[in-house]
């Protein structure tokens, strides 16, 4: 059992002989798709209770149990850091949510800016990307992906202490270091494909827990910012330094 592959984030609570019911769907994918059967082991994690190696205690077509045996490895929970972006197209936003997950963003926020070409977002869809993402790539926490919200009043209502990274494409130029920026909470930035209004940069630009950055010398596409943006925030203030 202990060559159990698959990896399913489920709600329910997790621990030593705790036995877990499964939806129709979770018995649909582990049965009917993966064609596990009884004694088959499973990893399971929901994001609190890190991941543990479970067994099929039941299966059948519209549902089933697992019994958790072991944890497998602890909770980890990603640095405090929020990407926030501008919906683009759907196959890009998606593309977004899931890079985003994988490289270790805490929280998610679409937000709507005065160029931004999406008006509505599928939050339960965007959500199920970033379950997907944790689930391949090993992770034990899911970042929230919130509901859209305008940046307008999300920067009305900043949170105390936490510092935003800008990514201002009129920067466009040599990357700047960010080694030198202090730790603690963190958001970061990004625009749509429209880039910010001239509104929005003044106001930005006036804001005392604003950094403005560049990515480099070329104009990168807001889901390449995304990610180019997530990568340096992590080498330089977040978890890929070593624990
Ligand atoms: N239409 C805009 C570009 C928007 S790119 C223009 O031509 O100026 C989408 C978003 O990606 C930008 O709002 C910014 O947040 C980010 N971005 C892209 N390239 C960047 C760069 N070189 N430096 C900083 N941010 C960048």
């Amino acid at each position: 059992m202990s060559d159990a592959k698959i990896r399913l984030y489920l709600e329910h609570p997790l621990g030593p002989g705790q036995s877990v019911p499964l939806t129709a769907d979770q018995a649909h994918y582990l049965f009917g798709v993966m064609r596990l059967a009884v004694g088959a082991g499973v990893l399971v994690f929901n994001g609190r209770d890190g991941e543990w190696l479970a067994s099929v205690t039941a299966a059948s077509k519209r549902g089933g149990a697992l019994t958790c045996e072991r944890q497998t490895r602890p909770l980890r929970m990603p640095p405090d850091l929020w990407l926030m972006f501008a919906p683009i197209k759907k196959a890009r936003t998606d593309f977004i949510v899931e890079k985003a997950a994988e490289l270790g963003a805490a929280r998610i926020l679409p937000v709507q800016t005065a160029f931004t070409n999406s008006e509505r977002i599928r939050q339960d869809r965007l959500q199920a990307h970033a379950v997907e993402a944790a689930e391949q790539c090993g992770g034990t926490y899911v970042p929230e992906v919130a509901d859209l919200q305008s940046l307008d009043g999300l920067l009305a209502h900043w949170p105390e202490g936490r510092c935003l990274l800008w990514a201002d494409e009129s920067r466009v130029g040599a990357a700047q270091a960010l080694a030198g920026l202090p730790g603690g909470p963190w958001a970061i930035l990004i625009g749509p494909e429209g880039g910010f209004s001239e509104a929005e940069r003044t106001r930005l630009a006036a804001l005392p827990f604003v950094t403005p950055v560049s990515l480099g010398p070329r104009i990168l596409r807001a889901d390449t910012a995304a990610v180019a943006a997530l990568t340096l925030w992590q080498a330089a203030l977040g978890d890929w330094q070593g624990d």
